[in-house]
């Protein structure tokens, strides 16, 4: 009896195995649990443990027949330093297209190995992060091989190593493709990175579609006969969170980063190969062989020519914002030696700025501002009975030196401004008896039309959108029309954050 229960037990056993790795979906659940298994403590980049998994992943590639990229020793391991530490490698290797031509354009598809160790004595097995990606980059390319007679562009397949340390393995290939010219050869680099949980995700995200020329048919999956959602973003847009297309963006590269998003527990210990949606996981590997096969054999160029703000290497010539701010004007009296109490106002408009280089640049503000200031009357016991409201469109003009680069900057600038005075009077605050009320209060409009002065500004180029500065704005020429009236100037201190649309 207990011999035929083991008996039935291996075969069981042998027939789950079989079962697995005659499909796909069996194959994916093997790759994550075995890359993902806590036997391999994390997958620390660079790591002994990291190379292990290397060598399953190069075993993989090996036994269903990919050919090495680099050619070093027939190994797909392309191993690079990191900050004078040896250990780190990437896996490469190339599926050759047919097409005379073609043949020597790339499709690069990658995923990191790499994940992060052990910490405080636990460990974090990354299986969504990124077996799951590593897992599909297999099983594509042997979706690939079974395809290749139809491959007209070549694609070149990656596992990386070291993404969790900076984008460190993906950096290290875009540098080796430059140096060795190949880079211009790369039409669309992809990265699948957290592809893991579909159903909970409810869609397949592809970041930089933006990068392609007709993305929408590209990347349409109905055509391609596959039953998944799909949601285009034009960019990548966050600049805290990276993947491994940003090495190769930043050469100019189109790029899509490829993910079901991060509904898991991301960079947490509980990111293990049994919370994994596989079906998803399948499906999604079944998209990316139809697409990178599509995109492999596209007509033409692929590079729609737009890049992600965040991947360009240098900033743009011009940007334009939108800006919305509060200031705290007063009133200064030069003759008298005396400064007014401030109020606080409003302005919002628009900021331009051309940029000559990375440092110096010629920025410019049009602003609708609402200002408010107490007018110390001598008739008044407390100064903040009169007030003089200004409503204007002022533009300062600045030259704007910065330190850093286009997604995170500091600056100072300099310069002046001119305001068009639309609408200004003053107003009581208080019940005051007409004969009190100073001949110039009635003026209906106390103010000069045109006014200018110095000013200058400080600030921060927060991300490649926001900005927020403070800025200091000093009148020359008189405020008031009436000669009589004491020589009084404005003194405009702003903060203002502007949101760049370019
Ligand atoms: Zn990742």
């Amino acid at each position: 009896m207990k011999q035929v229960f083991l008996i039935a037990t291996a075969l069981l056993l042998m027939s789950t195995t079989l079962g697995q790795n005659s499909t796909q979906r069996g194959r994916l659940e093997k790759h994550v649990y075995t890359l993902a298994a806590d036997s391999l403590n994390g997958r620390l980049g660079g790591s002994p443990d990291a190379q292990r998994a290397a060598a399953y992943i190069s075993r993989q590639w090996h036994d269903m027949g990919l050919k090495p990229f680099a050619n070093n020793d027939g190994k797909y391991n392309m191993p690079f330093e990191l900050r004078g530490r040896s250990g780190f490698s990437n896996l490469v290797a190339i599926i050759e297209g047919n097409d005379p031509v073609l043949k020597h354009e790339y499709i690069v598809i990658g995923g990191h190995y790499d994940h992060l160790g052990v910490r405080n004595g636990k460990i974090y097995n990354g299986a969504d992060d990124n077996a799951s990606g590593t897992a599909c980059v297999t099983e594509v390319a042997r979706n690939l091989l079974g395809h290749q007679n139809e491959l007209k562009r070549s694609v070149i397949v990656c596992a990386f190593d070291a993404e969790e340390m900076g984008l460190c393995g993906s950096s290290a290939l875009a540098e080796y493709m430059e140096k060795h010219n190949l880079i211009d050869r790369v039409k669309l680099m992809m990265s699948v990175d957290m592809v893991g949980w579909l159903k909970q995700g409810g869609s397949l995200t592809l970041e930089g579609t933006g990068t392609l020329l007709n993305s929408n048919q590209l990347t349409d999956a109905k055509s391609l006969g596959i039953p998944i959602k799909i949601t285009s973003k034009r960019f990548e847009n966050s600049v805290f969170t990276a993947t491994d297309t940003e090495p190769f963006a930043k050469r100019g590269v189109p790029t899509l980063a490829v993910t079901t998003g991060i509904k898991s527990p991301y960079h947490k210990p509980e990111d293990d190969a049994d919370l994994i949606d596989y079906e998803g996981l399948d499906l999604v590997t079944n998209f990316m062989a139809a697409f990178t096969l599509r995109a492999a054999n596209q007509p033409g160029q692929l590079a729609s020519g737009k890049v992600a703000p965040k991947h360009r290497n240098k900033a743009v010539p011009f940007n334009l914002g939108l800006s919305l701010g509060y200031n705290s004007n007063g009133l200064n009296f030069p003759e008298a030696a005396f400064n007014g109490k401030t109020l606080l106002g409003w302005h919002a408009g628009i900021a331009m700025q051309c940029n000559f280089n990375k440092s110096l640049s010629l920025h410019a503000d049009v602003l609708y501002s609402n200002t408010r200031s107490p007018y110390p009357d001598i008739h008044f016991l407390y100064n903040d009975i009169l007030r003089l409201r200004q409503q204007s469109v002022t533009v300062p003009l600045m030259l704007r030196y910065s330190i850093g680069d286009h997604t995170a900057a500091m600056y100072l600038s300099f310069g002046g401004y001119y305001s068009y005075n639309i609408n200004s009077q003053f107003s009581f605050t208080k019940e005051v008896a007409a004969i009190d009320k100073p001949a110039y209060t009635n003026s209906p409009q106390p103010c000069r039309t045109h006014q200018w002065g110095l000013g200058w500004d400080f600030g921060f180029r927060l991300g490649y959108n926001w900005d927020l500065r403070c800025a200091f704005l000093y009148q020359l020429n008189p405020l008031f029309n009436d000669a009589n009236m004491p020589r009084t100037l404005n003194t405009y201190t702003s903060f203002t954050l502007t949101y760049y649309l370019m």
